[in-house]
Order: structure tokens, then sequence, then C-alpha cells
């Protein structure tokens, strides 16, 4: 599953690819893809739409449309967009075409969880999708003050309070651990339970493990006909810490790297180095 910083490449990359574009014609092939959108209402709603640009709000991109509309998309498990020429043939499991003039975006997804919804503008930040999501974690309102106090109202291990999108926005499996492990806390540890001077390291640590990530990704080459969630499964620059490295030794003390399921997840840790 995308992660925050796959989600701001792909969405910047939708944004240089499509803005300004104009969807002369838009297919629903999938019902359940937009449960809220018939499939002809589908077609109707952004027929003739301009696309102004593309953005994303946590792990949604959300595509601003002409006549105040936005469509918001999120990829979940293997959703992936394909801006593809007329000529080429659709992928296997396409759920949804806008057509250009010359090209098409494509979405298709494998495993089927992928959601699409349309949305008045002016009212986007009250659909239930993107409402009740923390701050975005580069924002002011994502202070360790905000951190601390979700932390201090919650009693359930550490890993689940980071990757619940309403208490901490944009981390998933994999930079929940990263993120634990730059800060040195342990992810048993009951939330509430964390010390001020924790939750200043892992604030931090949070930021810098999301930032490294886009600006690893901020370096690759876009591929128009694959944009999809998998560019950080080697790692990034120097390859992961602790995440998917369970018996492997830990880059700071050697001892292995353990894995624990938590909340029916892997969490990946150091039992030397994460005692806090
Ligand atoms: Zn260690």
């Amino acid at each position: 599953m995308p992660e925050l910083p796959e989600v701001e490449l792909i969405s910047r990359s939708l944004n240089s690819l499509v803005k300004g574009r104009t969807i002369l014609s838009a297919k629903l092939f999938r019902e359940r893809l937009a449960p809220d959108t018939a499939p002809t209402e589908f077609s109707k709603k952004l027929r003739n739409t301009r696309i102004n640009f593309v953005h994303r709000r946590g792990k949604h991109i959300l595509f601003d449309l002409s006549g105040g509309k936005t469509l918001i998309v999120h990829l979940r498990m293997s959703g992936r967009f394909s801006l593809l020429a007329d000529e080429t043939e659709n992928p296997k499991f396409t759920h949804a075409i806008f057509h250009f003039d010359e090209d098409r975006l494509v979405f298709d997804d494998q495993r089927h969880f992928g959601l699409m919804k349309i949305v008045p503008t002016g009212v986007l930040y009250d659909a239930k999708e993107l409402k009740k999501l923390a701050p975005e974690p580069f924002s002011d309102a994502f202070s360790v003050e905000f951190l601390y106090n979700k932390a201090k109202a919650s009693k359930r291990s550490l890993k689940e309070f980071l990757i619940d999108q309403t208490k901490v926005c944009g981390l998933g499996n994999i930079y929940a651990c990263e993120a634990m492990f730059a800060a040195g806390v342990d992810p048993r540890k009951p939330s509430d339970k964390l010390s001020k001077q924790s939750v200043l390291r892992l604030h931090e640590s949070i930021r810098a493990v999301l930032h490294e990530a886009i600006n690893h990704a901020g370096n690759q080459v876009v591929d128009p006909e694959n944009l999809e969630g998998n560019y950080f499964s080697a790692g990034t620059t120097a390859g992961w810490f602790a995440y998917d490295r369970e018996n492997e030794p830990c880059r700071n003390c050697k001892s292995l790297i353990v894995r624990l399921k938590q909340g029916g997840r892997s969490t990946y840790y150091c039992r030397r180095c994460q005692r806090k």
C-alpha cells in the first residue's frame, strides 16, 4: 500500500502530466470503485471538465476540476494510473478511463480496493474520507504539542497509534517502523506512557523519514505509463533501518532486528536501540 511519500510523488507526477487538460469523456467500469456515483452519473459529472491541478491530502489524490468539483482517489492496495496513447491497450484490471484529445488516463487495480468519489470543492474537506485526518505532517498544525496530546489520549501501542490516520497523517507500516527506530522508542509502549522527550524525538523523526523519502522520490524518473505505489520497495538511498529487516543486524548496534505482530501487521524493531 503506498504511503504518504509515494502518494506525494504520484500526485506531483499527475499534476505535471495532466494539469490544464480537459477530460472529454470518462468511463467507470467497476461500479464499486465509485460507490456513491452510478457509472452514467460519473460520466456526466466529469465530461468536459478541465483538470485545474492535482494535489493530495494524506494518502488521497485530489483532482481539482472546473465546475467546482474535486475527484478524490485512494489507490489502496494496488490502484495505479497510467497515461496511455490512444493506440495502447488497456491494462487487464482497468476500472476507469479519462479520455483526453489524443491520449487517456487509465486507472487499473488488480486487488479491487481503490476508491473514487466526486465532491463539491467548496466542501472537499468535509468529505468523510478527509474530515477526520490528522493535520499534514509538515504543517504547523502538526506540532509537538498536538502529537503529545493525541498520544496522551490513547492507550494503544505506539505502533498502532502511529498508523492511525486520525492521530498522525501519512505514516503506514514502513515509515512508522522507521520513525520509531530513528526516535529510539519501543513500538509496544502504550502511547499515553511516552515521555515528552520521546514525543519530541518522535515528532522530529516522523518529519525526517517522510522528508527523506519525498526527497529521494524527487530524484526518480517518473514513468507516465506506470504511476503506482512501489517506488520505494527497495528502500531509500541507504535502505531501511528497521522495516523488513528481521534477523538482520541493526545498523547501529549489530543486534538482530526482531519482528512482531501488532494489530495484524508486522512491526520491525531493535530491542537494544528502541527502549524509550
Ligand atoms: Zn540497535
